[in-house]
């Protein structure tokens, strides 16, 4: 079922991404990485994501995610924690995940760093900054971020490479796309400021937004309702 659904999805969002590509000049689609947020839906649906060459999945629990892990197998799927981390689950989170897309404090980037430096590597995070300054329960305040940010780079352990944010629900394209644009401005001043700063990743557009977030400069989308339908 979802490998059907997906089979007729991925071709649209694809072409949905390059529309808005050109529509900004902005060159090849292929740049903007799709990670196909599997929360809520089985193990089929991993299963159908690797088939159709999705390569990174998203996953915002902990919990659920590990039980997934356990029973995949390897399907060679990249796995992204993109929703909110509790500092104790930071230790199983390193396990199963090769980026954190919430990082959106320094206690939470410390105790990640010191898990990280546990299991002799250096974990590849993203800072949550909560660009509308509507009442999101998570992510930095945009006049915080920059300085944080800052801490985070001076973590051992911890590779700063990139901005999240997650954009609030509504339908107003003004305030969709002011949110984005303010989170890309916080991605260029990190990336203009901080010398350990690797900027990589601006991940912002969900199922709702993406093709906003793409013109306002997204390369990583995290995307699961268009593609798997609702949870
Ligand atoms: C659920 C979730 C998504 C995907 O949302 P859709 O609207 O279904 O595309 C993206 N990012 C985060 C942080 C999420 O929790």
């Amino acid at each position: 079922m979802y490998f059907e659904r997906l089979k007729l999805a991925l071709p649209a969002v694809r072409e949905r991404i390059d529309r808005a590509c050109r529509r900004v000049g902005r060159a090849g689609a292929e740049a903007v990485v799709i990670v196909a947020v599997t929360k809520g839906h089985s193990l089929e649906a991993l299963r159908a994501a690797a088939e159709v060459g999705l390569e990174t999945i998203g996953e915002n629990r902990v919990q659920e995610a590990r039980q997934k892990y356990e029973a995949a197998g390897d399907l060679g799927l990249r796995w992204h924690l993109v929703g909110h981390l509790q500092r104790n689950k930071v230790r199983q989170a390193l396990k199963i995940f090769e980026l954190i897309h919430s990082v959106d404090s320094l206690r939470l980037g410390l105790a990640i760093d010191r898990e990280a430096a546990k299991l002799g590597r250096r974990a590849a995070v993203l800072v949550q900054v909560n660009a509308s300054g509507e009442g999101a329960k998570y992510g930095l305040p945009v006049d915080e971020a920059l300085s944080v940010a800052s801490g985070l780079c001076e973590m051992d352990n911890l590779r700063v490479v990139g901005v999240m944010t997650m954009a609030p629900f509504v339908s107003d394209e003004e305030i969709l796309r002011r949110t984005f644009r303010r989170t890309r401005r916080l991605y260029d001043e990190c990336r203009e400021h901080l010398v350990k700063f690797e900027a990589r990743h601006l991940s912002m557009g969900m199922t709702n937004d993406f093709e906003i977030a793409v013109e306002e400069g997204s390369t990583m989308l995290r995307l699961g309702t268009v593609l798997f339908g609702e949870r």
